[in-house]
């Protein structure tokens, strides 16, 4: 827009100049060509009067020649033109003459010239190179002014005025009035310097005009362009931006004001911002914005300032509002510029902030007194492991004030001791590990191990670690634990009775026994059937009495930590072999059908055979027990990296999923299986669990109802540590 203005402007400037120059010129022509024509005008003027004194009759006697000389009308004619001279002098004439015409040449006379002047010619000296305009005087016997000549004596305007006989009207010779053509151009010149400086002024004052005109308007130009930038720019601006004079009325009034208030432009210009838009019941503008100080001083303390503040719209609705304000001072006026922020939803998100905090506050309460009020010790610690809360329990256990142990780092200030008084580390706490597996982690209460306290003794504990994750981030985790003395304590004397009552019940329960086998075997004389049947009931459960005070007093065992581990290489093979071995009759009996597969390159494994010969029996026994008739049991056995792993497949009755979390507990007995099989203790998972896992082993499942089960066990590869104790299992 800018280049097409400059082009246009630049053709504009050339043709104005070129009309003040032509104008120039043409004045300067007028003007010269006046002055030439005044000049010769005054030139024949003077000439025609001073011919006009000249005597014909003189002229008549002159011969032009020598003879005229002594002639005293010669004479007298050149007194004449001599003493006029002076006069005519002052007119550029820079002398007269007469010439006369004979055989077709020009001959001088009389003239003004004295014998002195380099000019001089004598009388009858011929014109070599007359002007043509002499030739046309002595033609039409008319005066003339000739066009500048060029003669030997230099350049000349002539004036030539016959001289001619008053009585026969004959032409007797021609006056001539010579002007030097230097004299002629120098009037001329000066008569034209001052319409050439005057166009030569007019000019550079054209241009000076020009420039400036040029310069203003691209001001104007460039300042309109930047205001209007400024006004789309304001106009796209997603905020309301608004101006006002020191009056406090309204001078600019975006888009988004029209949006916000609902006041078009036309509306809003030119009227009180403050009475616009400020509810007055809620500000006294003079106090709130000084307005008057702005009016008077061009000054406000809001400037620079961001104030928050409520509007009202044009609907009366009220529109909490941030306000930016800044001064803006032009040549002309002051202004207060303003930039709106509508806040109004900021200000719902900071009320329903307000709210939710309330309500995580009443929570957090609730929380609090609900973990205080909990019989547990709890500790809550954040993601970097520093305890945020210790409930009263907490303090009272480990003997620290939450004061003392909030904001410490859990694994640095409670320290963790195994049954062997070795501190337990960080990575294998059950806050790690809940931590690491992202699930609630307890610790065992058969191996528990022992939190210290302040003075640094030791307490059981059963520990609950759950961690927390927000967001599928983890962000902190809360250990509950319980000081568990008393119930070891229990659990002993329970251990000790049932050890003892079993120890008891095993010496009556061996002598029915043997004297029912003695009785069968006939030692007391031939039974009959009905006795037969009778004394094989009696062994028989009696034998399940046995099994049962067997089991209960392994349990006892392997609870009370008393159990010998005797670890020697073992072939799994031949313990399987020995347990089919063992089942051999009942297999038959249910026409089951058993598939074992166990891997050639498996090596012997470090394990105590007696308890692994124990998970093998109870495992096979439950799968031949709860598989129907025809059923088929596989037995694999196969190792990986660090395991081997036993699995025994049935495709029996099943567990129902409702009862699969209870499976490893003690006297856990599906309900699927109470209907179908009667006898069983519901101990025998429960006791090669705890097998397993004091053989530093896993073992787990699964099951469908009625399509069969699945139980996998393994030990490590590298063999089961032996470990001393007091009694081995079924001794
Ligand atoms: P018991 O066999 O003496 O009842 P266990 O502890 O060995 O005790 O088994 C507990 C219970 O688990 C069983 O009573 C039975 O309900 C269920 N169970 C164990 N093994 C199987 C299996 N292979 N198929 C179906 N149910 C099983």
């Amino acid at each position: 827009m800018i280049k097409k203005f400059s082009f246009f402007k630049f053709y504009f400037f050339l043709f104005f100049g070129f009309i003040i120059i032509i104008f120039g010129a043409i004045i300067t022509f007028i003007i010269a060509q006046n002055t030439r024509k005044n000049i010769t005008t005054n030139l024949l003027y003077f000439s025609e009067s001073v011919s006009a004194a000249i005597n014909p009759q003189r002229v008549k006697t002159l011969t032009a020649s020598s003879l005229d000389d002594n002639n005293p009308d010669n004479i007298r004619i050149n007194q004449q033109l001599q003493k006029v001279q002076t006069y005519l002098q002052t007119q550029g004439i820079r002398w007269s003459y007469l010439v006369f015409q004979k055989d077709n040449q020009f001959l001088f006379s009389a003239s003004s010239i004295t014998p002195d002047d380099p000019g001089y010619s004598k009388p009858g000296d011929i014109y070599k190179d007359p002007p043509q305009e002499l030739q046309k005087v002595f033609q039409d016997q008319q005066s003339i002014i000739s066009q500048p000549y060029q003669d030997e004596w230099g350049k000349f305007v002539s004036a030539f005025i016959p001289i001619k006989d008053f009585s026969t009207g004959e032409l007797l010779a021609v006056i001539g009035f010579d002007i030097d053509y230097q004299y002629l151009q120098f009037q001329i010149n000066r008569q034209i310097i001052f319409p050439i400086i005057s166009t030569i002024f007019i000019f550079i004052f054209y241009i000076i005009i020009f420039f400036l005109i040029s310069r203003q308007l691209n001001q104007t130009k460039a300042l309109e362009e930047s205001e209007e930038r400024f006004r789309l720019a304001v106009d796209a601006a997603i905020d309301p931006v608004i101006m006002m004079n020191q009056e406090g009325n309204i001078t600019l009034w975006n888009k988004a004001a029209e949006k916000t208030y609902g006041y078009s432009q036309k509306e809003a210009l030119g009227h009180s911002l403050h009475h616009l838009i400020l509810p007055p019941k809620k500000y006294n503008v003079d106090q709130s914005v000084n307005l008057k100080n702005f009016k008077q001083t061009g000054q406000s303390p809001i400037f620079g300032k961001i104030l928050e503040l409520e509007t009202t719209n044009k609907a009366g609705k009220i529109i909490p509002i941030e306000l930016s304000v800044a001064l803006i001072k032009t040549k002309n006026e002051i202004s207060a510029f303003g930039i709106i922020r509508d806040i109004s939803i900021r200000r719902r998100h900071e009320k329903l902030l307000i709210q939710k905090n309330n309500i995580l506050k009443e929570e957090k309460l609730k929380t609090e007194a609900l973990l205080s009020g909990i019989g547990d010790g709890v500790l809550a610690i954040d993601q970097n492991f520093k305890i945020t809360y210790a409930n009263h329990i907490a303090e009272k256990l480990l003997g620290w004030t939450s004061k003392e142990l909030i904001g410490k780092d859990v694994y640095d200030n409670i320290t963790v001791k195994d049954g062997t008084n070795k501190t337990i580390a960080k990575g294998k706490r059950a806050l790690s590990l809940a931590v690491k597996s992202g699930k609630t982690i307890s610790s065992s209460t058969i191996n528990p191990v022992y939190y210290v306290r302040k003075d640094k003794s030791k307490f059981p504990v059963a520990i609950t670690a759950s961690p927390i994750n927000s967001d599928g981030k983890f962000s902190g985790a809360i250990d509950v634990f319980r000081d568990i003395t008393h119930e070891i304590e229990v659990d002993k004397m329970k251990n000790e009775f049932i050890s003892l009552a079993s120890h008891q019940l095993r010496t009556p329960l061996s002598a029915i026994k043997w004297y029912s086998e003695m009785l069968l075997e006939g030692d007391a004389g031939k039974l009959d059937t009905e006795q037969t049947k009778f004394i094989d009931n009696i062994n028989l459960s009696n034998q399940r009495m046995i099994d049962l005070v067997n089991t209960l007093l392994n349990i006892s065992r392997i609870e009370s930590g008393r159990i010998i581990i005797e670890s020697n290489p073992t072939d799994l093979k031949e313990l399987i072999s020995t347990v089919i071995y063992e089942f051999e009759s009942k297999i038959k009996e249910k026409k089951q059908k058993i598939i074992v597969n166990i891997n050639p390159n498996l090596k012997k494994i470090n394990c105590d055979p007696k308890l692994i010969f124990e998970v093998y029996k109870n495992l096979i026994s439950n799968a031949i027990k709860y598989s129907p008739k025809e059923g088929e049991i596989q037995i694999f056995v196969s190792s990986d990296k660090d395991n081997v792993i036993s699995q025994i497949t049935d495709n029996g009755y099943g567990i129902p999923k409702k009862d699969q979390t209870k499976v490893f507990t003690k006297f856990y007995r599906g309900e699927n299986i109470l209907k179908i099989e009667t006898e069983g203790t519901g101990l025998g998972l429960y006791l090669i669990k705890s097998i397993i896992e004091s053989s530093g082993g896993k073992i787990w499942f699964k099951s469908e109802e009625n399509k069969g089960t699945t139980f996998w066990f393994s030990l490590p590869l590298k063999g089961v540590n032996s470990k001393k104790g007091e009694v081995s299992i079924n001794s």
